[in-house]
């Protein structure tokens, strides 16, 4: 396992101070690949959702970006070369006030060192994406979008208390392209309680007339402590079977792949040479930078989290307060390694693969790889390993094994 450095959990009695950022950025300036940066504000919490986001009822954007612009200014000065993606993701981060998002997105073109070509993402709820807010996103450099569509039932939002109108979803790709942003990827959840096969049908179908140039499709989680997942223990809501949501995963990788799309991981999609850069560099070892509350970075094998309560967040002096600060060891930062770019369809090279599961303590790693073989659910392939198509179905299992 991975050394724990030291958790701070926001009581004021704790004995420990908290760490902050600079304890690991130190006064140097390192190699990143990526920022991300976490907008926390949302019109109403969703009920199946475990992401830090908060119902800005106090207004708290302006104090919010003035933060955020310092944390920018003070990271940036820590960053050695040119970053090749920016995610802002939250929460809602179109739900910003156009002047509050330009003065932010400002602040990255300035401060960060962005290459050229640099792939910059925003994440948006579909209501929130006006044509004056798409002009603004355009203007301050964003080049992608990446839309949280999840389903165009009204039903089936309403199942998963998304409160939009499933018509704001070709309204926001149509003001995204008029302002100059073309690369739009959708967000689709599979196996919502009370869906069938007809109605993910339905909504993979309309979401490819969309012509966006990236899918999302991930199958519902009942992820612990949110609501939803007690009202599943207490039989409110029943979960889709598994076949059934088997089912949909396949029929959904025929579907793209019959219609030229590359499946290049386990839930995403992308037409050729679409692949999201942003995402690529978390599932390949990357470093990126964390900003914002509850936004987790990554440098080197040293990874964090910034604490997620805004309060704490927007009490920090430029450096966030960090709540889990971690250094892994070789064989910990190996296992992860290798579970994340099993993901990847393209899987990993055997020289790669050979010092992931040497020396001690890899037994059971070299043991689950050999049953994964023997099961049909990994395959050697043209100097790889990757997993077959069955294998993706029952991904999880084998690659909790592999860590
Ligand atoms: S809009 Fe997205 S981030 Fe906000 S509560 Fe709903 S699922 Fe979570």
């Amino acid at each position: 396992m991975g050394l724990t450095l030291r958790q701070f959990d926001g009581d004021p009695a704790s004995p420990e101070p908290p760490p902050t950022l600079s304890s690991i950025i130190g006064t140097g300036a390192h190699r990143f690949d990526a920022a991300y940066l976490h907008v926390p504000f949302c019109f109403h919490k969703c009920h199946y959702c475990d992401f830090y986001s908060v119902v800005d009822a106090d207004d708290q954007q302006e104090s919010f970006i003035e933060r955020l612009v310092g944390e920018v200014e003070l990271q940036a000065r820590h960053v050695s070369g040119p970053l090749d993606s920016v995610f802002m993701g939250g929460g809602t981060p179109t739900l910003l006030r156009p002047e509050l998002l330009s003065r932010l997105l400002e602040a990255i073109s300035t401060h960060l060192p962005l290459s050229d070509g640099c792939e910059w993402t925003v994440e948006a709820n579909p209501e929130t994406v006006t044509p004056e807010i798409a002009e603004v996103l355009a203007a301050g450099g964003v080049n992608r979008a990446s839309i949280g569509c999840q389903s165009f039932s009204p039903r089936l939002l309403r199942a998963l208390e998304r409160r939009h109108d499933p018509a704001s979803v070709p309204r926001a790709v149509e003001s995204l392209r008029r302002a100059g942003i073309g690369s739009c990827s959708l967000d689709l959840i599979m196996g919502i309680p009370g869906s069938s096969m007809a109605d993910w049908r339905s909504d993979l179908e309309q979401a490819i007339a969309l012509e966006p140039d990236h899918l999302s499709c991930y199958g519902l989680q009942y992820e612990p402590n949110t609501p939803l997942a007690a009202k599943l223990a207490r039989g409110r809501v029943e979960a889709v079977a598994q076949e059934v949501e088997a089912g949909m995963y396949e029929w959904t990788c025929e579907r793209l792949r019959t219609a030229g799309w590359e499946q290049y991981e386990i839930s995403n999609w992308a037409r050729p040479g679409r692949c999201c850069r942003h995402n690529l560099v978390y599932w390949t070892g990357g470093s990126w930078l964390a900003m914002g509350p509850s936004a987790a970075g990554h440098l080197d094998g040293v990874r964090w989290r910034n604490v997620p309560r805004h309060a704490s967040w927007q009490a920090g002096d430029g450096w966030p307060l960090l709540e889990d600060l971690e250094r892994l060891d070789d064989s910990t930062r190996h296992g992860e390694q290798l579970m994340l770019e099993l993901r990847l369809n393209r899987g990993i090279e055997l020289d790669r693969l050979d010092c992931m599961v040497q020396g001690d303590g890899c037994e059971q790693r070299r043991v689950a790889i050999e049953t994964g073989r023997r099961d049909g659910l990994l395959e050697l392939e043209s100097g790889r390993l990757r997993l077959t198509a069955r294998g993706r179905l029952l991904a999880d299992s084998l690659l909790c094994q592999l860590v």
